[in-house]
C-alpha cells in the first residue's frame, strides 16, 4: 500500500480524535469565547438551584415564554414554561406534529454540591460562634476548607413571609469560612487517609467572634454573648429570631466569580459547572432555535440529582411525565404512547482526563478537554450497575445528527473499571420508556469548589443541543 493509498485508508477507518484547535477556525473559537462570556455572568447570578430557576424563568418570560395554562390549547410555535416549586421547571415549545410523534426532550440538573446548614446550626464554642452543617452532594471534604464561602437561600418567618439571602458575593459583605489545622501540629493528620482525617460533622463554618453590647457601650456578660450578637444582627437585619432556621433552606457555596483560567483564557475556572453548564447551554439553545421545530420541544431542569434524584423537584418526581401528560392530552394522545417515541439528551458533566491523576482514567475512552461535546453510552459504576447503558441504535442516531452538523465531539466514561463511578439522570428518563443518553461537556476538578472547562467544549455543547432541538 502507498502512502496516498494508506492515508486514504487510515482517513476512512480510524476514529479520529480532534484538539477544538484543529476542527475550529479562529473566527469560530471567538464566537465561542464571547458564548462563554454570558455564561460567567450566569454562573455568578445562579449558584443555588432556586437562583437558576428564578434566572431561567425571569429570561424565558422577556422572551415570549407563557405560564402553562391546564385549561388552554396551544399551537404550534407556542412556547410554554412551568416551574415546579421554585426548584424545577420545564420549557417547552409546541411542535408542528405537537405530541403525535413524541417530544425531544433535554434535561439538566440544577443542584451543585456544596455545605448546607443544619436547621439548627448556630452555637457557640470558646466564643466564637459558628454554624453546624450537613454537606450536600459529593464532596472531598478537605477541599471546602479555608475558603470564604458565600451564605445564599430562603428562610421562611414563623408569619410565611419568605427571607432570601445572598451574603458574601459583594465586595463589601463579609464571608465566612471552615477552618484547618495548620500542618505544624497534628502530624498524626498528615498520615491518615482522607476519609478519616476529615469528619462532616466538624465542618462547622465561623460566623462571628464578637460579643453582644448591652447598650453600646458595655458586653454582654451571660453564656453565649457571641451567638446571642449573631441573633441579634439576623433579627436587625433580616427579622429573623432563631427558630426561623427551622423553615429554612441555607446553602454555603464558594463566594469566588468565575473566572477565565490560563494565558490563553481558554477554559473556565468556577463553582458550579456541574451541571450549570448543561442548563445555560440547553436553555440558550430552546430560546435560540430559530423556527418550529416539527416535534415538541421540551428543556427540563432538575434539583436534587446529586443526591440521588430524590423528592418532588428531582427527576424521580413525576413532575415532567405529568407536564407531557398534560400536553398529550390535548392531542388526545396517551401519555405512554407520546414518552415511548420521545428521544431525550441527558444533559450532564464529564470527567475530563488528568494528567495530574493519569493512573486514574482509561486513556483511550476518557474524555479530554477542547475536544468537544461528550457522548457518554453509560455510566455507573463495578460493573455498569446503576447505569441506563444507551442502545447502539441510538448512539448511531446522535452520532450522526452531530457529525452532520460538524460539531466537535468525543466519547467519554466515568473512571476505570473497577474504580467506583456514579450516574445521572438518565436512567430515571428511561424509566419512562423515552429513547436516552448522556452528552455533556468534560470538566476537571469536577465536585471542587472550583471545576474547570474549556470555552470550545461549552460551545460545542450548546450547537449539539440547538441542532438537537431545531
Ligand atoms: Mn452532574
Ligand atoms: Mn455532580
Amino acid at each position: 500500500m502507498n502512502n496516498t493509498r494508506l492515508g486514504k485508508f487510515k482517513t476512512k477507518l480510524l476514529r479520529r480524535i480532534r484538539h477544538g484547535n484543529d476542527f475550529m477556525s479562529s473566527s469560530k473559537i471567538k464566537i465561542a469565547d464571547e458564548f462563554c462570556q454570558d455564561y460567567k455572568k450566569f454562573l455568578n447570578e445562579c449558584k443555588t438551584e432556586r437562583e437558576v430557576i428564578s434566572f431561567v424563568l425571569a429570561f424565558a418570560k422577556s422572551k415570549g415564554f407563557e405560564e402553562f395554562n391546564p385549561e388552554k390549547t396551544y399551537e404550534s410555535g407556542e412556547k410554554i414554561f412551568l416551574a415546579n416549586r421554585g426548584k424545577s421547571a420545564v420549557f417547552c415549545v409546541i411542535g408542528k406534529n405537537k405530541t403525535k410523534r413524541g417530544t425531544k426532550l433535554i434535561v439538566s440538573h440544577v443542584d451543585s454540591p456544596r455545605i448546607d446548614l443544619k436547621p439548627n446550626p448556630l452555637y457557640e464554642m470558646n466564643n466564637v460562634s459558628l454554624f453546624k452543617t450537613h454537606y450536600y452532594g459529593g464532596i472531598k471534604k478537605y477541599q471546602w476548607l479555608t475558603l470564604p464561602l458565600a451564605l445564599h437561600g430562603r428562610i421562611m418567618l414563623a408569619n410565611g413571609k419568605a427571607v432570601d439571602l445572598k451574603i458574601g458575593e459583594d465586595e463589601e459583605d463579609p464571608v465566612f469560612c471552615i477552618t484547618d489545622l495548620l500542618p505544624h501540629i497534628g502530624k498524626d493528620m498528615l498520615t491518615k487517609k482522607l476519609a478519616e482525617a476529615f469528619f462532616g460533622e466538624n465542618l462547622n463554618a465561623i460566623v462571628g467572634s464578637r460579643k453582644l453590647s448591652i447598650d453600646g457601650e458595655t458586653s454582654c456578660q451571660e453564656k453565649d454573648c457571641v451567638r446571642l450578637n449573631i441573633l441579634e444582627i439576623l433579627n436587625r437585619k433580616y427579622s429573623i429570631v432563631e427558630e426561623d432556621f427551622l423553615s429554612a433552606e441555607l446553602e454555603l457555596v464558594p463566594a469566588a466569580k468565575a473566572r477565565d483560567v490560563g494565558f490563553d483564557r481558554s477554559m473556565i475556572g468556577s463553582y458550579g459547572h456541574d451541571d450549570k453548564v448543561c442548563v445555560y447551554t440547553s436553555f440558550m439553545a430552546l430560546l435560540d432555535a430559530d423556527c418550529v421545530p416539527e416535534k415538541t420541544t421540551i428543556v427540563g431542569f432538575v434539583d436534587k440529582e446529586e443526591i440521588g434524584s430524590e423528592g418532588n423537584t428531582s427527576m424521580k418526581s413525576r413532575f415532567l411525565e405529568y407536564f407531557v401528560e398534560d400536553l398529550a392530552d390535548r392531542d388526545n394522545m396517551k401519555v405512554r404512547h407520546v414518552l415511548s417515541k420521545s428521544k431525550c439528551l441527558s444533559a450532564d458533566v464529564n470527567p475530563a482526563f488528568d494528567s495530574n491523576f493519569a493512573n486514574y482514567f482509561e486513556q483511550k475512552n476518557s474524555s479530554f478537554i477542547n475536544n468537544g461535546v461528550v457522548l457518554t453510552k453509560y455510566t455507573g459504576s463495578l460493573g455498569k450497575n446503576g447505569s441506563s447503558d444507551a442502545s447502539a441504535e441510538f448512539l448511531s442516531e446522535i452520532r450522526t445528527f452531530i457529525q452532520k452538523n460538524n460539531i466537535l465531539w468525543q466519547t467519554g466514561e466515568l473512571g476505570r473499571v473497577d474504580d467506583g463511578g456514579g450516574g445521572t439522570v438518565a436512567k430515571y428518563v428511561a424509566n419512562l420508556n423515552v429513547d436516552v443518553v448522556d452528552v455533556g461537556i468534560p470538566v476537571l476538578s469536577m465536585h471542587a469548589p472550583m471545576e474547570v472547562v474549556s470555552k470550545i467544549d461549552v460551545y460545542s455543547a450548546y450547537l449539539t443541543f440547538k441542532n438537537f432541538l431545531q
